[in-house]
């Protein structure tokens, strides 16, 4: 079935199948033409993905870095890892401003509980895809009793032993109304077509689009000195980035975060965000004491900066520190103009990989 902003080449990217392959099974498809969304195409495959997973499957990955990485593309591989990993729960912890399914990913039963989230801000999509890799990762080490090298620690991590002791939470895409924006923009058939448009400086060009599809900055949303934040921004209104809203957790996707956090009550926390190879890792001192040194080690195992960092309120982040005292990260994983482009996909997720296992370590 056609999602909304699908073209040939994102629908045979998400499947692995070549594009070609994809025009022959479906004669009336020509290159280029428009697809409708809610169409159904033939699927030209020697079987059924989601058939049941034999043990050389696992060798083969699921979470593929061939194409912008989208909502549909994520919903169809949650399906496809929990199918090949029974142990991955998926819950839906609430809905976009759109109305899409946010969701959560459970691996591992410890006590203790650490969250990592990404794609707050839409055109950070990649970061979503470096999310699910890491789940993929995790999810393949333990069902195969692998053990996952840190090697700045050098130390060999053993998955099963730490799912005894960690619950991981990945938030994969906070924001999937917005990454659908940057990706596909906006046809004129779109209820809010004019608005966006309008907010969006009458361009039709999304690619630079960090909010929600109401205009709001999710990570300047949560109830940390956010009056503070409203007045640096200065803003007047919605628009492509930075403007907090009307009040903090006015938005469902803020709200759906914290009320989720809240819920958990995490140890730790990371916030997946692109660009700059950097770690923040305080906020006006609330932080506790070993905040600094936690910063170090995700540094050393990911080859980023960690950096003090101020003049910045209402981040997820923020607030999560201040409420709970406890460390939270906020990540900016890898270097370039956003939306980083998928060909940095390898480079930038060896790095984040150790990153994240060093953090669920901490
Ligand atoms: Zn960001």
């Amino acid at each position: 079935m056609v999602q909304p902003g699908d073209t040939a080449g994102r629908i045979a990217g998400r499947f692995g199948v070549p594009e070609e392959a994809l025009y022959e099974a479906n004669p009336f498809l020509k290159q280029g033409t428009v697809i409708v969304a809610g169409l159904q195409l033939q699927l030209p495959l020697p079987q059924n993905p989601l058939a049941k997973p034999n043990s050389a499957d696992i060798t083969k990955r699921i979470v593929q870095a061939s194409h912008d990485y989208g909502y549909p593309d994520l919903c169809y591989q949650i399906a496809r890892l929990q199918r090949l990993y029974p142990f991955i729960w998926c819950e839906n912890i609430g809905r976009s401003v759109s109305g899409r399914a946010i969701h959560a990913l459970r691996i591992g039963q410890g006590d203790k509980a650490v969250q990592i989230n990404a794609s707050f801000h839409a055109n950070e999509w990649i970061t979503s895809l470096l999310a699910m890799r890491f789940i993929e990762d995790v999810a393949r080490s333990l069902s195969l009793g692998e053990k996952l090298l840190i090697r700045s620690e050098g130390e060999e991590l053993d998955i099963q032993a730490l799912s005894r002791q960690v619950t991981l939470w990945i938030v994969p895409m906070v924001n999937p109304d917005g990454v659908e924006l940057v990706q596909g923009g906006v046809g004129k058939t779109h209820p809010r077509y004019a608005e966006l448009k309008r907010l969006n400086r009458g361009s039709e060009d999304f690619s630079e689009w960090k909010a929600n599809i109401n205009g709001v900055d999710l990570n300047d949303q949560f109830p940390a000195h956010w009056e503070e934040e409203v007045s640096r921004r200065g803003h007047d209104g919605p628009g492509p980035r930075d403007y907090p809203g009307l009040a903090p957790l006015g938005e469902p996707e803020a709200r759906t975060l914290y009320e989720f956090t809240k819920e958990k009550q995490f140890a730790t926390v990371l916030a997946l965000h692109t660009q700059g190879e950097e770690i923040y890792w305080n906020y006006r001192g609330y932080e506790p004491a070993a905040a600094e040194d936690l910063a170090g080690k995700l540094a050393a195992a990911s080859g980023y900066k960690a950096v003090k960092l101020e003049g910045s309120d209402a981040g997820f982040k923020d607030w999560f520190i201040q409420e709970f005292g406890r460390p939270g990260f906020t990540v900016e994983a890898g270097l370039g103009v956003n939306p980083l482009p998928i060909a940095q996909f390898d480079k930038i997720y060896a790095n984040i990989q150790q990153l994240l296992l060093a953090a669920v370590k901490l």
